[in-house]
């Protein structure tokens, strides 16, 4: 019996050297057959245990027993800590850090919003409120009420999309606007004289697509309607708004143009930002973009909108947008501003 007990210390000792260096599963399995597999200490004890006469019998078996309980003990002990580490160790390779910034990829402001977003804050800095106008319009707004009356020749200027619903009075037509020019009857009939109101916005026009026409573009429009007003605060006005749209100082010109619902009418070059003048491709070599046509109102689209042309003048622009945008980001096809391309519009 003694020779049974005394050799249970030392076993139990090698148990915990052994567990001590425990790693992983595998050597938890390792453990498992030194010390509980049929050539184990524990094995062998268990077998002499048989052989010992009855009356030791009782006191080996019970230390047999406590042995046997430890080293399950302390296997089980391992097999916990073990299953706690590597929880930890997936937590930590699954944390996500919620406070993290969303990934750069989430998308971006289309380049003409972007040109348009600038062009309403330097308005607004002016004085200038924001308008929106109507995509569908009737001919008397997009028309008539601009002094293009139904036989003027200026109606074959633009090619229009004319719209009819069934059962409509033939004589009232809809259209899909030409121009945001129509936003200047709308808000001078709702606000009257004196104002100062940009309207940025889509115009249509049937016409064939190539790389620079798209049937579907973006204006701005510009109103200012006032006492004593001249064509000296509309030059002030657009150099400055394109001093801070390009953020350098520019000028500009006047050529004579024609508009019908402007008199004088003006097409308006700003001095080419690239070259300064000089001459290149983007300007053509000319050294001036074309920029936008112009005017003071004329006194019949103030009388149609119900403003005094006797008390009040104005003056009103229009300028392309997206041909604006076009040029601030170097695009030199329109097509690709309405592709939904990703690779190209995630570049702005
Ligand atoms: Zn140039």
């Amino acid at each position: 019996m003694e020779d049974v007990i005394s050799r249970i210390p030392k076993i139990l000792n090698s148990a915990r050297d052994t567990a001590e260096k425990i790693q992983n599963a595998s050597d938890i399995e390792r453990f498992e057959s030194e010390f509980f597999g049929k050539k184990s200490a524990l094995s062998v004890l268990s077998k002499q245990l048989k052989e010992l006469p009855a009356d030791q019998k009782k006191e080996a078996g019970k230390a047999v027993g406590a042995l046997r309980q430890q080293l399950t003990d302390l296997s089980l002990q391992k097999k916990k800590e073990l299953a706690g580490a590597m929880q930890k160790q997936k937590w930590e390779s699954e944390w996500i850090d919620v406070t993290k910034p969303a990934p750069a990829n989430c998308g971006s402001l289309h380049p003409i919003s972007r040109v348009q977003e600038r062009v309403e804050e330097i308005f607004q800095s002016m004085g200038f409120a924001v308008a929106d106008g109507n995509h569908i319009e009737n001919e008397w707004y997009n028309f008539d009420a601009l002094n293009i009356p139904a036989s003027h020749p200026a109606r074959d200027m633009q090619d229009t999309f004319w719209i009819q619903r069934k059962g409509d009075n033939p004589n009232k037509n809809f259209v899909l606007r030409t121009q945001t020019s129509d936003v200047q009857i709308h808000t001078m009939q709702e606000q009257g004289a004196p104002l100062r109101v940009i309207a940025p916005g889509r115009v249509f026009r049937n016409e064939d697509v190539d790389a620079s026409h798209d049937a579907v573009f973006y204006q701005v429009e510009g109103l200012l309607v006032d006492e004593d007003i001249s064509l000296a605060h509309l030059k002030g006005t657009i150099e400055t708004m394109l001093g801070h749209l390009f953020e350098t100082d520019t000028c500009i010109r006047f050529r004579p143009g024609y508009f019908p619902f402007v008199e004088p009418g003006l097409e308006v070059d700003f001095q080419c930002t690239l070259c300064r003048g000089k001459g290149c491709k983007t300007c053509k070599q000319t050294g001036w973009i074309e920029f936008m046509g112009a005017g003071m109102v004329h006194r019949n689209v103030l009388k149609n909108a119900g403003v005094d042309p006797e008390k009040f003048s104005g003056f009103a622009f229009g300028f392309g947008l997206t041909r604006l945008a076009m040029m601030k980001f170097g695009i030199d096809d329109i097509r690709l501003l309405s592709s939904q391309k990703i690779d190209f519009l995630s570049q702005f």
